[in-house]
């Protein structure tokens, strides 16, 4: 049974695994900050990009992280991380981030300085009035919130999931990406234990969102 009204959805998955559009699903219908942390790796990785850092470079990297001051802005149901007062812009989407995130995310400097800032999005949520928060990403419910309320781990055949990045006319390396994160040495991407797996290879997205919405209702219902 849930005890506190403030609750926390924890959503992981490879790319494409359609993590994004059911979290946004699930924002609006319990009321939850969507918080993407995917944006989150892209938007320091396009900074490292900007600044022509390379992978290798872990004392230019550790500079970089030191410095920057990381604040979260509320655009409508979403959160957007700022980096010194800056909202990154569409290059996160580009193909360039596309290519390097995976291994900018690798690094444990950047995990790390992305940890409290993750959690601390609980406290912008609740700031912002939000009945709890729908985190998106890879660690979610094995690192970030372990503890999370709800936590689910989306899966989908690697020919689906590349179908899907394609009709939104991306040029991404999903496959390679999902090399990268699976089996980095921190924080692999993995199904944590407990967490409700589904497999959306066959289910449109209203399919994927009820198998979600069943549970967090039954145990929201005594509140
Ligand atoms: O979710 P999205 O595909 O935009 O994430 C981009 C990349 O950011 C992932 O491939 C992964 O390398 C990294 N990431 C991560 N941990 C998260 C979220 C994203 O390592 N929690």
């Amino acid at each position: 049974m849930i005890t506190s009204s403030f609750i926390i959805v924890a959503i992981d998955g490879g790319a494409a695994s359609g993590k994004s559009s059911s979290a946004r699903a699930l924002s609006e219908r319990f009321n939850l900050l969507h918080v993407d942390t995917g944006s989150f790796y892209r938007a320091i990785t396009a900074e490292m990009l900007r600044r022509g850092l390379r992978t290798d470079d872990l004392s230019g990297i550790s500079a970089t992280i030191a410095h920057v001051r990381l604040t979260t802005q509320v655009q409508g149901r979403s959160a957007r991380m700022e980096l010194d007062g800056r909202v990154a812009g569409e290059e996160i989407r580009g193909s360039a981030v596309n290519d390097a995130v995976s291994h900018f995310a690798a690094i444990p400097e950047v995990r790390q300085a992305l940890l409290a800032y993750q959690r601390g999005q609980a406290e912008v949520a609740r700031g912002a009035g939000f009945r709890g928060l729908v985190m998106e990403g890879r660690d979610i419910g094995s690192v970030i919130f372990p503890d999370a309320t709800f936590r689910f781990f989306l899966q989908a055949d690697p020919e689906e999931r590349a179908r899907r990045r394609a009709s939104e006319g991306q040029r991404d390396p999903i496959a390679e990406r999902d090399r990268l994160d699976s089996t980095r040495k921190t924080a692999p991407l993995a199904c944590p234990p407990g967490a409700l797996a589904i497999d959306t290879t066959h289910l449109n997205l209203a399919e994927v969102v009820a198998r979600m919405v069943a549970p967090i209702t039954r145990a929201l219902e005594p509140l």
